[in-house]
């Protein structure tokens, strides 16, 4: 690909399937969609949260390959602010940004998860302080560009009612907008999350969550209108779009405690609500939830003080699976068939996801799962959960993802398009040409990078998805 067709990579976190048919009802959706090849069922990746999906979606890689298998590390002290997958370095694989990189190409990256400290001329992570020890302006600067403080002078008041939305977004697209007209880089990925914490707080189908996706078309319509503009001053160039949700989300009115679940086996000891020790640990992944011991349970704590690690014989691990199989079988059972599925690490490895868990499972329709390790085990959703404003009182959610890809209807979606210059003679040979209009059936989460880096004129040799070539001409 030449330098001279700029591409930008939209994000809209917990776009769906059963997004699409609404936002072709939007204006500049449908207008998008008229010149785009598309897919309405990407499979995800398990668990389908935004860090392990975003990690996939940047090297083509199952989460086991690319190792990151969840949201946060496991941590099993601060169970609730646990650190993230926030940096590159956590990312095992090379990136669709990394092929940019090579080619010279400049970037700008904006809230794009797991990209902290990444090869991105400008970048915005999304890093957030989870210590009091820590300071968010270091971590941010520390990991991503010194023009952060241009962005926060001019933006940051969006952020004076915290990171909510749609403030954050809107930081995000200002601040996305003010790089691009300055820096004009060649390449731009942007991580939208209004719908998905819409969804989270009140519902697939809230009025909260439609409104969400209106400031999506909103939003891109100006990016949109702003490449037109773009395009008629830099005569000869051209764009490359990507639009893609990294997975869809559920409606559920119920979480699962499993680490109470294990206290009360004696599987874990508490202090009043804190967790002193674990012989195993239940990591939440919402809508799935992987169960860890051994060494596994330390291996990623930050302060070697932290890491005491309790080898386990092969024989013991598996005879712990066993009985921790038996346990959440027998659990669901009592309890309403909460649990759809339990499968061993090996089993979960299969479909992608971690094979150092002693088990992972997947809860039913209904049901996610919180780390939580206090009363009740099974822990309903009530009306009195939000006061009158909408603000929230208890820590429960109405949406989630993180369940598996064999959940029906559980699929997102993935749109390219290809804008040329006017001047068809200016595009060197090697450019792709987006089929308009044209559907393709399935594919899967792991193709999105190789395809993405296809498009920058380079590939990803580690992937384990492949380029879907039927996407475009030639
Ligand atoms: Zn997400």
């Amino acid at each position: 690909m030449s330098r001279d067709t700029k591409t930008i990579v939209i994000s809209f976190d917990g776009l769906g399937t059963p997004d699409w048919d609404i936002m072709m009802d939007k204006p500049n959706f449908s207008r998008f969609v008229e010149k785009a090849a598309f897919c309405l069922h990407v499979e995800a990746v398990y668990p389908s949260l935004t860090y392990p999906s975003h990690a996939t979606i940047s090297t083509g890689r199952w989460p086991k390959n690319h190792g990151v298998t969840n949201n946060k590390v496991t941590d099993f002290h601060h169970p609730i602010t646990a650190d993230w997958y926030w940096y590159r370095k956590c990312v095992k694989g090379k990136t669709f940004y990394d092929v940019a990189a090579e080619k010279g190409m400049t970037s700008a990256a904006l809230l794009w998860p797991t990209a902290g400290g990444g090869a991105i001329t400008y970048n915005v992570p999304e890093i957030f302080q989870n210590r009091i020890w820590k300071n968010q302006v270091y971590m941010s600067l520390h990991n991503g560009c010194p023009q952060q403080l241009i962005l926060a002078a001019r933006y940051g008041r969006y952020l004076l009612h915290g990171v909510g939305q749609p403030y954050l977004d809107t930081f995000v697209h200002r601040s996305a907008l003010y790089l691009m007209n300055r820096y004009d880089p060649d390449l731009i990925m942007i991580h939208y999350c209004d719908l998905d914490h819409n969804r989270h707080r009140f519902g697939h189908d809230s009025k909260q969550a439609m409104d969400a996706l209106e400031r999506h078309d909103r939003r891109l319509g100006d990016w949109m209108s702003r490449m037109k503009a773009w395009q008629q001053e830099k005569e000869g160039r051209g764009v490359n779009w990507v639009i893609l949700g990294d997975h869809s989300s559920l409606d559920e009115n119920k979480a699962i405690r499993l680490n109470r679940l294990l206290a009360q086996q004696g599987l874990l000891k508490l202090r009043g609500k804190k967790i002193v020790s674990a012989k195993v640990f239940a990591k939440e992944a919402g809508g799935s939830c992987c169960l860890y011991g051994g060494e596994d349970l330390t291996r990623e704590l930050i302060f070697p003080k932290l890491r005491r690690t309790q080898i386990l014989s092969d024989q013991e691990r598996a005879d712990l699976t066993k009985r921790l199989v038996r346990m959440l079988k027998d659990f669901s059972r009592e309890h309403g068939d909460c649990i759809e599925a339990v499968y061993t690490g090996k089993e979960a490895g299969a479909m992608g996801a971690d094979p150092n868990c002693l088990v992972m499972c997947e809860a039913s329709l209904g049901y996610y799962f919180q780390e939580s390790p206090q009363e009740p085990v099974i822990y309903g959703l009530g009306d009195s959960e939000y006061d009158p404003q909408g603000h929230r009182q208890r820590r429960l959610d109405r949406a989630t993802h993180g369940y598996s890809p064999r959940k029906p209807g559980y699929t997102t979606v993935f749109a390219v398009r290809t804008d040329k210059p006017r001047q068809q003679s200016n595009v060197q040979s090697g450019d792709l040409t987006a089929k308009e209009g044209f559907e393709l059936d399935r594919m899967r989460l792991i193709d999105e990078g190789p395809t993405i880096a296809r498009m920058l004129g380079g590939d990803l040799p580690q992937a384990d998805g492949r380029f879907l070539s039927e996407l475009f001409e030639g």
